[in-house]
């Protein structure tokens, strides 16, 4: 826990801080790291040596065609080192390692996001449609072959005219009785396949998701809803396939190594046996069957089964978000700018107060968005591989609000982070030998692909307001906001009991957060369940109002718009805090426990430094609290100044991938 108080008189200089040691340095370093690396901490390690190799940086002189080449030649590199085969089940034909594939994509956002992106395309999104949806016959026919590269596939879900609301896709997928296969077909110009990584160039194969429609002999051919297909597209010389048409998205804002791209569907005829079945079947007379009775529930379920792609781009985002700042504290550490009264050297860009509040609560909210990330992806592993009980689903669905709610969060601060980080390094900043330019247009689209995160913040909060009830998933705004105001509780609650240290901290601090001082880590989390409780009891009141018979149901839920992507936010930045708590609770390194206890301060600090509008407003704060917050977050940035090196040191970062000119004369 941090030791300074409020007041803005205990603030040391510089020189009186405490420097460590090269030998505690070292110390705090491998204990920091340890908390950081987590569980798949063996895969990090190998990753990092396989991948300290400054040829994996994208090269921004090469063409868009070179750059799409050199992306696929590197993977079949990493084919061949046999990270693919952890994400598919062993009983697939993979080793079924999930956490342990997570991490090791994860790290690729160190070496290049297109990589990254094109291998999650390839076994992540494409593979993991065959390995969640697909049955024995898929399993047998296509895992080994996606693994070694041998088919190249792609995900084609998003179309031009439906990207966020994917049940209403218009391509369709009709089952012809007569032959016995489906006829994929996009009848209007919105119903194109678009963006799809992949499609522009390499992939043989797309995963399609599309309206089935079938009926039984006695029934009118009905839609079924939305089901998935995997369809040939390319010819071994990589031809379109007749009835196909493939287009290229072309230059984008960054991501130069993935071939994006379109697909049109004109009539093409597919075999029976290449429906993704597990979630629903067509018999050969035309007779649909599911395991899951109610359409929304099972395309929920369907869905739900991919979430590991959310996962892994949140966590590639956190990644690259703490390169970013490695550069840019690297360089802070070195550059000088302006004299020092008294002295004939120039100071150190870091020893200014404007340049730590920059870099260090950045610095902070990476540790905390790290910890959260190695939780969500322990979790889902032991969901996916069975190592939890989930009998009656909820977990499953809270799972599925974490991994919207933190891919938002860790996405929007990774994009934020690195544009911070650009401007610290000046004019250095913005030349792409110093890689931050390309990386900040890479990392841009993760705010909007695997999930929008408007739309998934949104979904977060939904979720939290109707208390994971079963089958809210697929009504309408409208639908929606009426079952949630009738539900007869004033407050949703919880269902998931506090992690013991957080019932602990609670239980040691005051029940009024104004009356214990704010360095009390009990207190701190008061404040942020203060605010999710105060958003979300506020946000029910608001949407009662549907149930007035004067009020139109969308617009009670349209109105409430913001108030309801803020309780997603202040849920989310919750579920942070206690993660980052939980993962200090376990360092074994005391050294490393203190330091993270103070960097835990800052990222409270911070936290509610930018939204102290809202505290303030609605008086979860008094004026007095919110000025020791401001001077807070000096203190903990003069404190933590001489850790900055070792702070970012710690993340683990190949030398080789951190290559930057600047970073050799200041
Ligand atoms: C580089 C790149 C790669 C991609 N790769 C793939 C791929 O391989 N396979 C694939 O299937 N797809 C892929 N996509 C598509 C991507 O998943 C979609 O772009 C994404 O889901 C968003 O959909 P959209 O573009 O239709 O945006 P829209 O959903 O139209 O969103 C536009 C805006 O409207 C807002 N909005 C939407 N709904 C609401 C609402 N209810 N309330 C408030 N605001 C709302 C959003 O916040 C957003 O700001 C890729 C996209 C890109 C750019």
């Amino acid at each position: 826990m941090a030791t300074h108080t409020e007041s803005p008189s205990d603030v040391a200089t510089a020189d009186e801080l405490p420097w460590p040691t090269d030998d505690e340095r070292t110390l705090l370093v491998e204990g920091l790291r340890y908390v950081l690396d987590g569980r798949w901490r063996s895969v990090r390690e190998r990753v990092r040596e396989q991948s300290d190799r400054s040829d994996l940086l994208p090269d921004p002189s090469r063409t868009l065609s070179e750059a799409r080449e050199h992306t696929l030649e590197v993977m079949r590199q990493l084919a061949e080192q046999g990270f693919a085969a952890a994400g598919f089940a062993a009983d697939h034909g993979g080793t079924g390692d999930i956490g342990g594939s997570i991490t090791a994509i994860e790290m690729l956002g160190y070496a290049d996001l297109s990589l990254m992106v094109k291998a999650g395309v390839q076994w992540g999104l494409f593979g993991g449609a065959i390995d969640n949806l697909g049955t024995a016959r898929h399993h047998d026919r296509y895992v080994a072959d996606i693994i070694g590269l041998d088919i190249l596939g792609c995900f084609a879900m998003t179309e031009t005219g439906h990207g966020s609301n994917v049940q209403a896709l218009e391509t369709t997928a009709t089952y012809d009785r007569d032959t016995g296969e489906f006829v994929i077909n996009s009848p209007t110009p919105s119903s194109r396949k678009d963006y799809i990584g992949g499609a522009a160039a390499h992939a043989r194969v797309a995963a399609v998701f599309a309206q089935l429609i079938t009926g039984g002999p006695d029934e009118d051919p009905t839609g079924r809803g939305v089901h998935c297909f995997v369809v040939p597209i390319r010819d071994d010389d990589g031809d379109d396939l007749p009835g196909v048409t493939t287009g290229d998205c072309g230059h984008k804002g960054g991501l130069a190594g993935v071939d994006n791209g379109r697909i049109v569907f004109d009539h093409v005829r597919i075999p029976a046996e290449n429906l993704l079945n597990r979630y629903g079947d067509v018999e050969a007379d035309g007779t649909y069957t599911s395991p899951i009775e109610n359409s929304d529930r099972r395309f929920f379920t369907m869905l739900g089964t991919l979430i590991r792609g959310r996962v892994s781009v949140a966590a590639t985002a956190g990644a690259a978000g703490r390169k970013a700042l490695t550069l840019a504290t690297r360089y802070g550490l070195l550059r000088k700018q302006f004299e020092a009264p008294d002295e004939t050297d120039e100071i150190i860009v870091l020893d200014y107060l404007a340049h730590q509040r920059k870099l260090l609560p950045l610095i902070a909210k990476s540790y905390a968005i790290a910890c959260t990330q190695n939780e969500l992806t322990a979790e889902l592993h032991d969901l996916q591989t069975g190592a939890a009980d989930d009998p009656d689903g909820v977990r499953q669905r809270e799972l599925e609000s974490d991994a919207a709610g933190l891919k938002a969060y860790a996405t929007w601060h990774a994009s934020h982070t690195i544009n911070v980080c650009r401007e610290a390094c000046g004019g250095a900043g913005y030349l792409d030998e110093n890689q931050l330019p390309i990386l900040r247009g890479d990392i841009d689209v993760f705010t909007t692909f695997e999930g929008d995160n408007t739309v998934l913040t949104q979904l977060v909060a939904k979720e939290l307001l109707s208390a994971y009830a079963e089958d809210v998933q697929g009504l309408s705004a409208t639908g929606w906001v009426r079952f949630v105001a009738e539900m007869a509780r004033d407050v949703v609650v919880e269902k998931t009991a506090a992690r013991q240290v957080v019932q602990t901290l609670l239980e040691s601090s005051d029940d009024d957060p104004e009356k214990s001082p704010l360095t009390d880590r009990g207190t701190q989390i008061r404040l942020f369940r203060n605010r999710e409780d105060h958003l979300v009891r506020t946000c029910a009141q608001r949407l009662r109002r549907a149930l007035d018979d004067d009020n139109d149901a969308f617009e009670v839920f349209n109105n409430a718009q913001d108030h309801l992507l803020k309780v997603g936010q202040a849920r989310t930045e919750r579920m942070v805090l206690e993660a980052f708590i939980g993962a200090i609770e376990d360092c074994d390194s005391r050294s490393a426990a203190e330091l993270l206890g103070t960097v835990c301060d800052l990222f409270v600090y911070s936290a509610l430094e930018d939204d102290l509008s809202w505290f303030l407003m609605h008086r979860h704060v008094s004026v007095e609290r919110a000025k020791a917050i401001r001077r807070g977050v000096n203190e903990l940035c003069r404190e933590l100044r001489p850790h900055i090196g070792s702070l970012v040191d710690a993340f683990g970062i190949p030398e080789a991938l951190l290559a930057a000119p600047m970073l050799t004369h200041g």
